[in-house]
């Protein structure tokens, strides 16, 4: 069986298994146990292997794509080309999210009884994540943050600053293109050594993908509430159209279009980073897979795979920027607030700068989404609303994240005289 088919196999199998114990033993301190003493902690082991080699791996292979580039006016092209992309095609996904939204209303289908339950079920925890949006500082502070004073700290945090890694890993890769070859080349190699050995540890990882992704889709499947996928239905079905079109519609095109590449043989290349992204609904846990296929698989030269995935992995979320922008309508939406064209302009304009400032973790836009839904007078207490099915959707918005990013390094790929690989 090859790798992809064996973590398919573990995906399918894992929320089988979860569903049915979700009917049969729903909270019953048998599965309690099982949650709590296996599946829980056998999928934090797979998700921590990932997510501990992304620091090393970012580093190293920004600052070496950088200094492979080699020349500044050429990496200046490649960043500009990256960047438009990056802003021009999440800005079109959320778009798509905001027309969906405003024909399908899905806000008009929610019951006020079970708006009521569900504000008062996930209130706690609705004041806990709004707190922890208060704490964010955007604007020109994000600004500042994004040079590190000490680039140490930024990294030791629970969740790191991304932005800081990158900004002074980009430093160190110009300044590589600037010092003698003599005095860079060693610095080269060590760095080419880290990539390959952060490379070696995640294969050693992804051999234990398929029992990882078991567990992590037991763990959510015996939990989930399906009644609340119910409840919330149309809200489900308007997010998830909209993914759907972006990923199989929108890309598709972008894929023929700038790479001239065939979309089913691109979508069957990257199954192994569809798989790794929606079970781990995490851009940076799917890094290292989403490096590797794009290397091996596609043929994506090293220096543009370097320099863009990391990038996208931060920077270009295209599925949440969908999903936030549906998101801020549908409970606009719920609580009865009409928002003017030009609202629903910054909220285009805020779901995408948004995107560029969420963590490539599970949940990672919520506290940022609290922020928007505070700027444009919607009760940030709504979240509780769709809190209980954030986790589905985060396994299914990761996907576009992470395939978007590909596109981007195809195109750019594609852009700069390079053939994909057929
Ligand atoms: N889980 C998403 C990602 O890692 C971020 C989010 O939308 O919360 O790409």
């Amino acid at each position: 069986m090859s790798r992809h088919s064996k973590i398919f196999t573990g995906l399918i199998l894992g929320a089988i298994a979860g569903v049915l114990s979700n009917l049969y033993f729903p909270a019953t301190p048998f599965l309690l146990v099982v949650q709590k003493y296996i599946s829980d902690p056998l999928g934090k082991i797979f998700l921590n292997l990932l997510i501990m080699m992304v620091i090393p791996l970012v580093f190293a292979s920004l600052s070496l794509g950088v200094a492979q580039i080699g020349d500044l006016k050429k990496l200046g092209r490649i960043g500009f080309k990256t960047i438009m992309y990056f802003f021009l095609v999440t800005a079109f996904a959320v778009t798509i999210g905001l027309i969906l939204v405003n024909i399908i209303r899905p806000g008009d289908y929610l019951p006020g009884e079970t708006k009521t339950k569900l504000l008062a079920t996930y209130k706690g925890q609705a004041v806990e994540l709004k707190e922890s949006s208060e704490k964010i500082e955007f604007g020109i502070q994000t600004l500042v943050n994004v040079i590190p004073r000490n680039p140490a700290a930024a990294i030791a945090k629970p969740i790191p600053d991304m932005l800081a890694l990158i900004f002074f890993s980009l430093m160190i890769g110009i300044a590589l293109t600037l010092i003698s070859q003599e005095k860079a080349k060693p610095i080269m190699n060590l760095l080419e050594g880290i990539n390959d050995i952060t490379l070696v540890i995640i294969n050693m990882a992804m051999k234990l993908a398929p029992y990882g992704v078991f567990a992590l889709l037991f763990s959510v499947t015996s939990r989930f509430g399906f009644d609340l996928l119910v409840a919330l239905g149309m809200y489900v079905v308007t997010v998830l159209l909209g993914l759907s079109l972006h990923l199989f519609g929108v890309y598709p095109i972008l894929i023929r279009i700038f790479s001239k590449y065939n979309p089913l043989l691109f979508f069957r290349k990257v199954e192994t980073v569809i798989l790794t992204a929606f079970s781990t609904s995490s851009s940076s846990a799917t890094l290292p897979t989403t490096i590797s296929v794009s290397q091996n698989n596609l043929g994506i030269p090293s220096h543009i795979t370097g320099f863009v995935l990391p990038l996208g992995a931060t920077m270009n979320m295209n599925g949440t920027a969908l999903f936030e922008g549906v998101t801020v309508l549908f409970l606009a939406q719920v609580f009865g607030i009409n928002l003017s064209i030009g609202t629903q302009l910054i909220v285009v304009l805020m779901s995408v700068l948004i995107a560029i400032g969420t963590a490539g973790v599970p949940s990672g836009s919520i506290p940022l989404l609290i922020m928007v839904l505070t700027m444009v007078n919607i009760p940030a207490e709504g979240i509780a609303i769709i809190l209980g099915i954030d986790r589905v959707l985060d396994m299914c918005r990761t996907v576009p994240n992470v395939i978007g990013d590909i596109t981007c390094a195809a195109y750019v790929a594609k852009s700069e005289g390079y053939d994909l690989k057929v």
